[in-house]
């Protein structure tokens, strides 16, 4: 384990513990959440070493990385996913203006994004640092993924888009990242990324339960504000924040799940259902959101 001593964010050395959470699905170890003094970002602290990180990865129920219809939560899951996949796929050409293009798939997972893409006129390539789903989006959609260390040699500007579905939470060196995305986007290019949001009104209900804590899987615990400073630190200007209103409901029967051992899916259903209500109050606060962002060139 590893821990560190100053906020990624700001620098401040005033960290305090906020929460401490379980990881329900692969080690079932205990993990505290910290939060900067200064600045409110969150973060999992200590957390395991980069090289380690791997084995908290290792479970069936690791869905994106699985494929696998097992269980009500996970078939849900998979039904949602292919009508949210043509979704995201309507917002890349609204967001663009583009019907087709190159597009950059940042932790494609098995491919499934991509694939859309791939069959609806885009050039795709994708990034994936697990070995088995590059090895399935390769074999089950032909797709070109490479690992993840191999990003460094794509050209620079060769991307109209690049897409990160919830893949930054995972990220240890988000500046390192944001610097790789940036020199990948075109002029014009646009990058796409979807987060939990931990100051969402699901996150706020279920506390440690909240299953998009994910510890030690994600990394990192954003809310909006910490979203737009990040990006601007990096040399990016925010577009603008869509909600993501499945996400809530799914994250709410999860947290349901790792609250009482069965879910109860009326409640869950109730408190997705407040969840986005009171997103579409505030204004952007949903569960999960989506955040368009544009390089500075
Ligand atoms: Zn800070």
């Amino acid at each position: 384990m590893e821990s560190l001593s100053n906020c990624p964010l700001c620098n401040s050395g005033q960290l305090a513990v906020f929460l401490e959470c379980t990881d329900y699905t692969v080690s079932k170890s205990k993990f505290k959440i910290t939060e900067c003094g200064a600045c409110g970002f969150r973060f999992t602290n200590p957390r395991p070493e980069e090289s380690k990180a791997g084995e908290y990865y290792k479970s069936d129920d690791y869905i994106s990385h699985s494929n696998t219809a097992k269980g009500i939560i996970n078939t849900i899951y998979q039904r949602v996913r292919r009508i949210t996949l043509k979704k995201k796929r309507q917002l890349i050409i609204t967001a663009s203006g583009k019907n087709s293009g190159s597009l950059l798939d940042l932790g494609c997972g098995t491919g499934e994004f991509a694939d859309e893409c791939a069959r609806n006129g885009w050039q795709v390539k994708g990034i994936e640092p697990s070995a088995n789903a590059r090895e399935f989006a390769k074999k089950q959609y032909g797709l070109d993924v490479y690992d993840t260390g191999a990003w460094s040699a794509l050209p620079d500007r060769t991307f109209d888009v690049v897409t990160a579905w919830h893949v930054l939470e995972h990220v240890y060196d988000l500046k390192g990242t944001l610097n790789h995305i940036s020199r990948l986007l075109k002029q014009d290019g646009m990058l796409v990324i979807a987060l939990p949001n931990c100051s969402s009104a699901d996150a706020q209900f279920y506390k440690e339960f909240w299953a998009a804590y994910d510890v030690p899987r994600h990394i990192w615990h954003f809310t909006p504000a910490h979203v737009k400073t990040l990006f601007e630190k990096n040399g990016f200007t925010l577009q603008s924040v869509l909600p993501m209103p499945f996400d809530a409901y799914y994250i709410s029967m999860l947290s349901e799940k790792y609250k009482g051992g069965n879910v109860n899916y009326g409640r869950a259903l109730v408190h997705g259902y407040f969840s986005n209500r009171a997103a579409k109050k505030t204004g952007n606060t949903c569960s999960s959101q989506i955040y368009i962002l544009k390089p500075v060139k």
